[in-house]
């Protein structure tokens, strides 16, 4: 945990004088009921007793109160006189309607008058002068305090809420970060810019201003951002995009400001800004809406800020973000963020190193290779393996294991990829079939085409949200670039599942609603990023491309309805002839989607050497190359349809 250290820019934080202050009104409150109650209380008599004794004329002196009668009896004659005691005091309880009672009292002589006012009635009187208003105070006190900014709100919302941290103070190291080497070695050159800045001035070269992380979400750029606070012996302003922006227009421009003061007066230094894209949202890409004018505000204090800065006054900015294709472009010429860093997913070395970092503290067993799980996770980001490394050492102390076994990394994966097993979740026989067929037939398409991984896995163990199977498909090597007819065999395999239900079933379930989409979407992207439709060719249909967030489908370009039209011609033609290419590889397996199924029932998980053997019996249409590649059916070749079977 970040600790905070050297705090001057927050304002001083005012004692907690709300949280005092109540403390000493309960205690005030709590004397003022006891104290009264301390002294041993006169026993108590009936009030018809008290009249009684009055009239027996053994009532010597009485003090009548409007809630309360004390009285003492006369002294007994009968008593000895060498032992004076003091009167034993009697309380009663007055009647208000026994109008009678002061002509009883003086016919029988008592000596009675009223009691002096009460001598802790003074506090009461002054506590509840003090105390409403302490209460209005202390409330608002507290109130304040809770807020956040500490002190009258009015003074502090402009204050940049940056945290400083010092040297060391975050606990991370640029040894905690792993795999995304460049990216790294750009950042220390960055420390060693600020620690020896004479070595690159003394030649005239200008120190950069602005560097700027992209990547995808959980790479570790907010981790990289700790670990230069850890390693640059120079003070680290934090602060993330979105804590600029805020309710009051004016705010954001004015913590801009104050951050950038706070920073100049503590030079050299490093600000770190997460999250950029928050604030720094390109202003063209709002005008259609009408904008928004304090984030706009705020953006042009920052870009002033970063031209206020003379280069060399020891100030670098560093900011990350996964969105930098929303970023005004103002911010990313040189003399601003002059350099981008690029914090991509890890290849399998980096995953191993990433494993690494986060095995250290954890207890493995003999037979745990990291090198092979980095090999089954591509596509793994940092967040993803360091969430892998724990959920295997929870499933091993689950079990009451000394350490953690390979087999608990297995199960770890399947957990992050496919989600937790939901054993409670119990499924019908038919639904059972239904399943075991839907998932044999993604595992026999998915093993016949090009470019996709080894099936490893086929079960009907529910897991996860929604999922009543599923078929664990690893690519053997990292790609990063996908072909043609790799996309559609990966679309055909998305559908194996529901074209083996229409094959064997002749109707279709609910179950592939997900498939659906996938394949769906898979085809869309194919044409209106990819440009590999031929009729539309290589024109961009998509506003901007997402970098790095995967799934975030942005807007379509103006396109005539014509054109869109087509692209849904397109669309459906790319997913048809996919569907087709499935229901075409079933229908010639078969006998082999029958037996895997049946034996996928009795056993409810497929996987290893017998599975692999079973899959390579399947084999392809001959024609099914042709199909994927061109995307086109040969001629004269009739769709094949659901009625298949
Ligand atoms: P983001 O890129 O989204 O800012 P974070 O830096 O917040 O990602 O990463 C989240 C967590 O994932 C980190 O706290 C760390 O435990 C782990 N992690 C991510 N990348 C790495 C990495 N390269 N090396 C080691 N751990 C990493
Ligand atoms: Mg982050
Ligand atoms: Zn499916």
């Amino acid at each position: 945990m970040p600790v905070e250290t050297n705090n001057k820019l927050r304002a001083p934080r005012p004692r907690q004088f709300g949280g005092g202050l109540l403390v000493l009104f309960t205690v005030l409150l709590l004397l003022n009921f006891i104290i009264p109650s301390f002294g041993s209380r006169p026993p108590q008599i009936a009030y018809s007793d008290f009249v009684t004794q009055v009239q027996a004329g053994k009532v010597g002196q009485a003090l009548i109160g409007a809630d309360r009668i004390e009285f003492t009896l006369k002294p007994d004659p009968a008593a000895e006189p060498s032992q004076p005691q003091r009167p034993q005091i009697y309380s009663t309880t007055p009647l208000a309607i026994d109008l009678d009672l002061p002509k009883i009292l003086r016919e029988n002589g008592v000596e009675f008058g009223a009691p002096p006012p009460s001598n802790n009635g003074w506090i009461g009187t002054v506590l509840s002068w003090v105390i409403p208003p302490l209460i209005f105070f202390g409330i608002w006190g507290w109130l304040l305090n809770r807020q956040g900014g500490g002190g009258p709100a009015s003074l502090t919302v402009g204050k940049s809420k940056a945290r400083i941290y010092s040297e060391g103070s975050t606990g991370v190291k640029f040894t905690d970060v792993a795999g995304v080497d460049e990216a790294k070695a750009e950042l220390q050159e960055i420390v060693d810019f600020l620690r020896n800045a004479d070595k690159y001035t003394r030649l005239g070269a200008k120190i950069p201003k602005g560097v700027l992380l992209v990547g995808p979400p959980g790479t570790g750029k907010t981790l990289l951002g700790k670990a230069i606070a850890g390693e640059a012996s120079v003070p680290f302003f934090s602060i993330s995009g979105s804590e600029f922006i805020e309710l009051f227009v004016g705010v954001g421009a004015s913590r801009v400001r104050d951050l950038f003061d706070q920073a100049k007066q503590k030079a050299p230094c490093i600000v770190f800004i997460d999250e950029l894209d928050a604030l720094g949202k390109s202003r063209a890409q709002g005008g259609m809406f009408g904008g928004n004018d304090e984030r706009e505000q705020t953006l042009n204090q920052l870009l002033t800020e970063m031209d206020g800065f003379e280069a060399n006054t020891g100030v670098i900015l560093v900011a990350a973000t996964n969105r930098p294709e929303v970023l005004d472009p103002a911010l990313r010429r040189p003399g601003r963020f002059d350099r981008q860093v690029v914090v991509d997913r890890p290849d399998k070395i980096g995953r191993e190193a990433i494993l690494n970092v986060h095995a250290r503290n954890v207890k493995l067993a003999e037979d745990v290779d990291l090198g092979a799980i980095a090999v089954r996770t591509p596509g793994f980001v940092g967040a993803d393996l360091a969430n892998l490394v724990n959920e295997a050492a929870l499933l091993a102390a689950r079990n009451e294991r000394q350490s953690v076994l390979m087999k608990d990394f297995a199960e770890a994966i399947e957990r992050v990829v496919a989600g937790l097993e939901k054993k409670s979740r119990v499924l019908n026989e038919m639904e059972k079939k239904v399943v075991a067929y839907h998932e044999v037939g993604h595992a026999i398409v998915g093993a016949l085409m090009p470019g996709a991984g080894k099936v490893e896995k086929i079960s009907i163990v529910p897991r996860g949200v929604g999922a009543l199977g599923y078929t664990l498909q690893l690519p053997e090597e990292d790609r990063f670039l996908m072909a043609e007819d790799e996309i559609r065999g990966r679309i055909a395999t998305l559908l194996g599942g529901r074209s083996a239900e229409e094959l064997i079933f002749g109707k279709v379930s609910t179950g592939a609603s997900d498939d659906i989409q996938k394949a769906t979407d898979l085809a869309e992207r194919s044409v209106t990023l990819y440009g590999m439709s031929d009729y539309l060719g290589p024109i961009a249909f998509e506003k901007q491309q997402m970098q790095f967030l995967d799934g975030y489908q942005s807007p379509r370009r103006a396109v005539s309805p014509k054109v869109t039209e087509e692209i849904d011609k397109e669309v459906k033609d790319i997913v048809d002839r996919s569907h087709h290419v499935a229901l075409a590889i079933l229908d010639q397996n078969r006998n082999l989607l029958e037996e895997t199924a049946q034996e996928l029932l009795n056993r409810e998980v497929l996987e290893g050497e017998s599975l692999r053997e079973r899959l390579n019996k399947a084999t392809a249409p001959a024609e099914m190359d042709t199909w994927l590649l061109s995307g086109k059916l040969p001629e004269g070749t009739a769709l094949m349809q659901a009625t298949l079977g």
